[in-house]
Order: structure tokens, then C-alpha cells, then sequence
């Protein structure tokens, strides 16, 4: 089940291939160090405080863009690209689908702001990302980020693994999705169930995904 779908599109931004620019603070431009200080300003000296060098895994639904204002952190994206450490002065554009394991090495205070695949400044994720909530029944997990969408229904991971019988069976013909577009084939792990037997062509998903959204 879906909430905000009209706004998908926005999010599946072109990269070049790219999943981040990282520009050290000696190359850092004037005019982008004057952009940025409008930006909101994330600071993580709390976190910092009760858990030492926090650990989380960030997943960019959008493209964000910073500059580290003081700290530091070390960043290993989950794509096997090697791991690097932004710190002060370091601005940094994230590209929407990029996803990294941080971890924050010193206190980070940090100008942020997302932008769409125009370029335009927009609002946050948490307001402005489309909602897909498991329809299996009891569930109603929010799975954006990965789901299976089988005829009008969209199951998450956990509940495509654990199915049984009859569900079972019919999952195996489930098209996985993220951002609730199919995803490419990324070998990575997924729920065998859906991965077991995919009768969906992917032309015919993305059929039957653009007949939904209307
Ligand atoms: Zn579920």
C-alpha cells in the first residue's frame, strides 16, 4: 500500500555513475562555503556524548549536500567502493541511492541540505519520501526502501522470507523494488523466496508499476 507516489520520479536521480563527490577543504570554493551557511546545521556532539563514536548506516533517498563545519567521520559505502573519511572544511555531495556505513571518529557539526534531481533545494526526506506500507496481513511495516510488489500489493522482506504455503508460492513471482520502482539485479542479498523463480519480465513490472501509480 502506498502513500505519496506522485513524487517517486523526483527521487531516482542520474548519478553519472557517481555515488559521492567528496571535495577537500582546500579546494572548497568561497561561493560554495557562502551557499551553504543558509543550510541547516546537523550536530552530532549529543550522540557524540552518550555513545562513543556512534555507528549507523545512512541511506541517501535524496541527493544531500555538506560542509563539515568541525569532527570527523569514516564513511564505507555498502557498494565495495573503499571507505573515506570526511572531516572540517571537506564539503560533500551524496548522490540519491547512495548508502555507507558511518562512523563518527570526532564530535561533527555539519551545514546540510537535499536537493532533487533538478538541482533545486528541497525539504528534508522524512517529508517529502513516497510511503509503502506492508500489506501482508498484521504487518503494515514501512518498506520504501525495499519491498515485493506482487499484483496490487506490496510485501516487505521480512515477510516475503517468512511466508508460507499458499503466500509462498505466490511471492515467488514478486518483483523487487526500491524507492518502489524495480530494482536492477544487484546479486546482493535478497529474500530467496522472490528471488527463487521471477516469472515478472522486468518491462512487464515496469508496466504494471507505472498502471499503479495512476
Ligand atoms: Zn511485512
Amino acid at each position: 500500500a502506498r502513500g505519496t507516489r506522485t513524487l517517486m520520479r523526483n527521487f531516482m536521480s542520474t548519478t553519472k555513475g557517481e555515488t559521492h563527490v567528496l571535495t577537500s577543504a582546500a579546494e572548497v570554493t568561497e561561493s560554495q562555503k557562502s551557499e551553504a551557511e543558509s543550510w541547516p546545521i546537523w550536530d552530532s556532539t549529543e550522540d557524540f556524548k552518550a555513545q562513543k563514536q556512534p555507528k549507523f548506516v545512512l541511506r541517501y533517498r535524496l541527493e544531500e549536500r555538506v560542509v563539515i563545519l568541525s569532527g570527523s567521520a569514516q564513511l564505507s559505502p555498502t557498494n565495495g567502493d573503499p571507505p573515506f573519511v570526511i572531516s572540517a572544511g571537506d564539503a560533500c555531495t551524496f548522490y540519491a541511492g547512495f548508502v555507507a556505513n558511518w562512523v563518527v571518529t570526532s564530535p561533527m557539526r555539519k551545514h546540510y541540505h537535499y536537493f532533487d534531481a533538478a538541482g533545486e533545494m528541497c525539504a528534508e526526506p522524512s517529508k517529502t519520501m513516497p510511503v509503502i506500507a506492508c500489506d501482508a496481513e498484521g504487518c503494515g511495516k514501512e518498506c520504501v526502501d525495499e519491498s515485493y510488489s506482487i499484483e496490487t500489493e506490496d510485501i516487505c522482506p521480512k515477510c516475503v522470507q517468512k511466508a508460507r504455503g499458499p503466500d509462498k508460492r505466490r511471492y515467488q513471482a514478486a518483483v523487487r523494488c526500491e524507492l518502489g520502482a524495480p530494482a536492477p539485479e544487484t546479486g546482493g542479498a535478497q529474500p530467496a523466496a522472490a528471488t527463487a523463480k521471477r516469472k515478472t519480465p522486468p518491462a512487464a513490472a515496469a508496466r504494471s508499476s507505472k498502471a499503479k501509480a495512476r
